[in-house]
């Protein structure tokens, strides 16, 4: 085998053997050995990193590469001004905050609501329609109250409501959406509580609906309005047949949990009609899932929907609403495609079917346009906010040739065999020299159970078959074809990049469902990345770890292509569009809790283009235990305790028993990630 002088390079062992080199301009180094290249690699550029990382596949026009090589945010879109992430961080930093930290750009919370808003007039008005769009934000998909507040506050002048789905999220919005034209709509499963302080809304001169999801809430309905003598104004929410796409297709369709099926929707007109409540009937609603990737459900499902609206007004009923529910989806891998997580359409698109296919079944039908609501919230808070990490540590596949002067080598035949494998490796005898090499292993471990392989030879020619492994992985591109058994080695040295966070609290839909959410450096855009990694975070869970990864041409990837580390630099990785669902729904698992938040924003007159609003810091390790049941007078007393006697017997000095329950009780203030 030949050896460069660089320990770090491994070229192949005859050079003059390889007869189907192809141009490879690309190549990486793998566990931190390079491959020798005598291609001459086309210089590296922010435009390679842009299409590497697909960021204007996902980015929605909100992120840009500068030529520092740094990743800019847009906040109010192309044309506006540009936030360097990296001057935010370091803003973060300097106030002494620390990583990760939740980066919300409320700028863009407002542009994408003025954006829904904006586009449902347009379209209303470009095809005559003759109704007007109340939107309402669901507030489950984020209910912070700085989001909540800044998405009321840039809806008001469109008067857009929010919808609730529990009694909890009820009482918050009817205290924060004091627009008596914007709609206040209320899904979920209800009990009497919940009615009433629906009706409370009401008594209170705010536009609620309650939107009846299965049939016996009608009666709650009936009672509970009875008792406080006003009459409710009513939804129906059906179960439409047209199926949904995507992950959430269960949400929709006729085993959807909530809902009533034709036959009950009829059965809903006789009971109101009997107990003369029909003109409580205003809304027709329906929702087939979240994360719609397909546009062709989303128009099935509105014409079906519209359909069911208009017999609903042919049946007496006062309708006035038509609410498509949620589901307008984002795109997470930027593939605009009908993968899981993605869209195969725009906003615009989205906007022009609904209002079509409501108007041309209602002229159809010869009944009144309804005013339109959707409930989108995905699409709404998805890109405002991210977090940001540091890569603290990275285990590298173990590179290290303990083999080289391994007296085995000379000793043993089986070694020296195994090292001839490696030796005359070519990409065209590979697959032979791998089935090879993959035997003299298993023979090896034999002879070792047999006791005739000593630790050291195992040992040795465990690293000479790890080196044909590590061979090929860096050669596929030399080869014409790929063995399907080579396919697996393509990623058999990536490198686990430990990055200070937990992905169960700040991407718990990858954690849950493997959902594919934009990682990158978020500097150094400018400079080649060589390694391939994956993310490991620092919970003791070995599903504590994000391994698929956008990929521009494939479904996803397994490894995600990342800088060398340099040791006296950090590194920062930016996980994108996180804003719906994973803040609310992250947990505590290994009590990490909540991470530190700010609020930018953006500002012309700012030399650095933005401010911070806020700063909210995430948990203290106190304030995780608490929410635990723990008592942190109780925690530092059995610390206590338990230091007492060892000063008393004599193991402690006094000085050091202090110092040690001060550390302890001084640790409970502190943030729960790592500090570094
Ligand atoms: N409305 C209802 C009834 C929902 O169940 C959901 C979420 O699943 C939404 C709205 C929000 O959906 P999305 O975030 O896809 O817009």
């Amino acid at each position: 085998m030949q050896m460069t002088e660089d320990p770090q390079t491994i070229s192949s062992p005859d050079e003059s053997l390889i007869s189907e080199i192809s141009s490879h301009s690309d190549e990486v180094s793998v566990g931190g050995i390079n491959v020798k290249n005598n291609s001459n690699p086309r210089k590296w550029g922010i435009q390679d990193a842009i299409r590497l990382y697909n960021i204007d596949g996902w980015g929605g026009g909100y992120f840009a590469v500068n030529e520092l090589g740094n990743l800019t945010m847009l906040p109010e879109g192309e044309g506006g001004p540009q936030i360097e992430i990296l001057d935010v961080i370091q803003e973060i930093e300097r106030q002494n905050l620390e990583l990760p930290c939740i980066i919300r750009f409320h700028d863009i919370l407002r542009h994408r609501v003025t954006r829904i808003n904006q586009g449902f007039q347009r379209t209303i008005q470009d095809l005559g329609y003759r109704g007007v769009y109340r939107g309402v934000y669901p507030v489950k998909v984020n209910q912070m109250r700085e989001v909540v507040e800044e998405i009321l506050d840039a809806g008001r002048p469109y008067h857009y409501g929010l919808e609730a789905g529990s009694k909890a999220e009820l009482q918050v919005v009817l205290a924060y959406n004091d627009d008596p034209e914007a709609l206040t709509i209320c899904n979920g499963y209800k009990d009497s509580e919940y009615i009433q302080l629906a009706l409370l809304g009401q008594q209170i001169g705010r536009k609620v609906i309650v939107v009846i999801e299965k049939f016996s809430e009608l009666q709650l309905c009936l009672d509970v309005s009875k008792e406080l003598g006003v009459k409710p104004r009513l939804g129906i929410r059906a179960k439409l047949s047209s199926p949904g796409a995507g992950k959430w297709q269960e949400s929709g369709g006729e085993h959807a949990k909530f809902g009533l099926t034709t036959t009950e929707i009829l059965r809903a007109i006789d009971f109101l009609k009997e107990h003369e409540m029909l003109d409580c009937l205003e809304l027709f609603h329906f929702h087939i899932g979240s994360q719609i990737p397909d546009i062709r459900s989303i128009k099935s499902a509105v014409s079906e929907g519209a359909r069911l609206y208009a017999n609903l007004v042919n049946l007496g009923a006062p309708m006035r609403y038509f609410d498509v529910g949620g589901g307008l989806g984002v795109d997470y891998d930027g593939s605009q495609s009908k993968s899981d997580f993605s869209v195969n359409y725009t906003l615009e698109e989205y906007i022009n079917d609904v209002v079509y296919q409501v108007q041309q079944v209602c002229d159809d039908e010869a009944v009144p346009h309804p005013d339109l609501v959707s409930e989108s919230g995905r699409a709404m808070v998805a890109a405002h906010s991210c977090v940001m990490m540091k890569v603290i540590d990275v285990i590298s596949p173990s590179s290290k040739r303990s083999w080289e002067n391994s007296p085995a080598l000379e000793s043993s035949e089986i070694v020296k065999e195994t090292l001839d494998i490696l030796k005359s490796l070519t990409p065209k005898n590979a697959l032979e020299s791998y089935h090879n090499a993959v035997a003299k292993q298993e023979e090896a471990l034999s002879l070792f159970k047999l006791g005739h392989l000593s630790l050291l030879e195992r040992s040795v020619i465990e690293q000479l078959v790890s080196e044909v492994c590590r061979w090929i992985s860096q050669n596929l591109k030399r080869m014409k074809r790929i063995p399907e058994e080579f396919k697996e080695l393509k990623y058999k040295f990536k490198q686990q990049y430990v990055v200070n966070f937990s992905v169960f609290q700040s991407a718990p839909d990858h954690w849950a469902f493997d959902q594919l959410f934009p990682i990158l450096p978020i500097h150094r855009l400018n400079e080649r990345p060589k390694e391939m990694g994956i993310l490991v975070d620092i919970t003791c869970d070995s599903d504590g770890e994000i391994d698929r990864f956008i990929d521009p041409e494939d479904e996803f990837s397994p490894v995600l292509k990342l800088h060398t580390p340099n040791p006296k630099k950090p590194y920062y990785l930016g996980l994108f569009l996180t804003g719906a669902y994973q803040d609310i729904m992250g947990d505590m698992h290994n009590l990490f809790g909540r991470v530190n938040e700010v609020h930018v924003f953006s500002d012309d007159e700012d030399p650095e283009d933005f401010y911070i609003e806020e700063m909210i810091r995430g948990d203290t390790i106190s304030d995780i235990v608490v929410a635990n049941q723990y008592s942190v007078a109780e925690l530092c007393r059995k610390i206590k305790q338990q230091v007492e006697p060892r000063v008393k017997d004599g193991s402690l000095k006094p000085r050091q028993g202090v110092q040690l329950v001060d550390f302890y009780t001084r640790l409970l203030s502190g943030y729960t990630y790592l500090r570094k």
